[in-house]
């Protein structure tokens, strides 16, 4: 089969031919008929030689959906031909996260050797995928699989964060999203849906505020030096109850923390690599800073349902498996309007 494979070290991932994978006893193997392309990738690709997390070549991609094409021995819990997605982040299955659904934050991945797709494990931008474990499998009840892709990461990650700070997003607050690219741009559209919010999107591109404003944001501020002044003139002084960072670079934590509100909640969920310093004095009262990582599965459950009451809908561009390299140089070019899905 075809994969899109990150081989060398700093190099573009490349389209190669591997052998078909065939699903061992437990596992699934599914016909991958959309996969999403997450700016992840790219701090993974950025890792130097020297303490590189996971073995290469590793097959990119995880956000995967698709049809059900074989069972391994003993799977009797999906059928040939059930139409899924995956849940990602996967875990023991057995540990006290694990055990809540929130295989994310499993206490035993790593001690295992266990691995998402696409972090490790073979990813998804490929035409199959073995998937460990049919928990993993969430039905996709008639979404579309290139609509309902993102939702895996890009969807799930943002409602994860977003649902930890509902309690502070009552009438009359604000909440700030910092980047309104894939996951920002969904983001944008949950804080309308789950709450009465005013909702501020932040970017340094105009298309992207634009794509904000279509997603429902009531104000888009540019991203530069003089944004923390206009997000507080825009809150009367008082700043945001939630602030949500999707890029996580030095320019815009300090955007988070200049906007953040005396108890607000700043969550870094951008891997940009720069920290907020915690202490008396230096945020507003009681801000509680957080960085989340991805969703529970039962959070998946939820913004598929959502997505299938029409609530969200994710702003797609498609590409052929054999142009995945170019739908990764435009989301590095930051050219992606929404999220890349792949067609494989
Ligand atoms: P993306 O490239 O689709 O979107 C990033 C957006 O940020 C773009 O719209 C870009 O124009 C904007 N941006 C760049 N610099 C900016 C600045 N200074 N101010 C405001 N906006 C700026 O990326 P994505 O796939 O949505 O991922 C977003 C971030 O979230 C990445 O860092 C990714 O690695 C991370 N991520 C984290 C998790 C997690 O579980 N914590 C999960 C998925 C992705
Ligand atoms: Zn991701
Ligand atoms: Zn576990």
């Amino acid at each position: 089969m075809k994969a899109l494979q990150y081989r060398t070290i700093g190099a573009p991932p490349e389209v190669v031919h591997v052998p078909d994978p065939t699903p061992g006893p437990g596992q699934v193997l599914l016909k991958v008929t959309a996969a999403g392309v997450c700016h992840s990738d790219f701090a993974v690709m950025n890792r130097p030689a020297e303490g590189f997390p996971y073995p290469l070549p590793l097959t990119l991609g995880h956000e995967g959906v698709g049809t059900v094409a074989a069972l391994g021995p003993g799977v009797t819990a999906v059928q040939e031909g059930d139409a899924v997605a995956v849940y990602g982040p996967w875990g023991c299955g057995t540990c006290a996260k694990c055990a809540e659904g929130k295989e994310n934050y499993c206490l035993r991945a790593d001690e295992l050797g266990i691995r998402p797709p696409g972090l490790g494990a073979p990813g998804a931008i490929a035409e199959y995928l073995v998937v460990d474990d049919p928990r993993h499998l969430v039905p996709l009840g008639g979404l579309d699989p290139v609509a309902a892709v993102p939702l895996t990461d890009a969807g799930l990650t943002p409602y994860h964060a977003i649902k930890r700070s509902l309690p502070k997003l009552t009438p009359g607050s604000t909440a700030v999203v910092i980047g309104a690219g894939g996951l920002g741009h969904v983001a944008i559209q949950l804080l309308r849906a789950l709450t009465p919010a005013r909702v501020v999107a932040l970017d340094v591109s105009d298309d992207k505020l634009r794509l904000a404003r279509e997603m429902g944001a009531h104000e888009a501020v540019r991203s530069d030096s003089g944004a923390a002044d206009a997000v507080r003139e825009l809150t009367g002084g008082i700043g945001a109850q939630a602030v949500f960072d999707f890029v996580g670079a030095a320019p815009t934590v300090a955007t988070a923390a200049a906007v953040a509100a005396i108890e607000a909640d700043v969550s870094l969920v951008g891997i940009g690599g720069a920290a907020l310093p915690v202490g008396f004095g230096q945020l507003p009262f009681e801000v509680s800073v957080s960085a989340p990582y991805w969703g529970s599965r039962g959070e998946l459950l939820e913004v598929l349902a959502l997505a299938r009451s029409g609530a969200v809908s994710v702003h797609t561009e498609t590409f052929s498996l054999d142009d995945a390299p170019l739908a990764y140089e435009r989301l590095h070019a930051g050219l992606i309007d929404g999220r890349a899905v792949i067609l494989p």
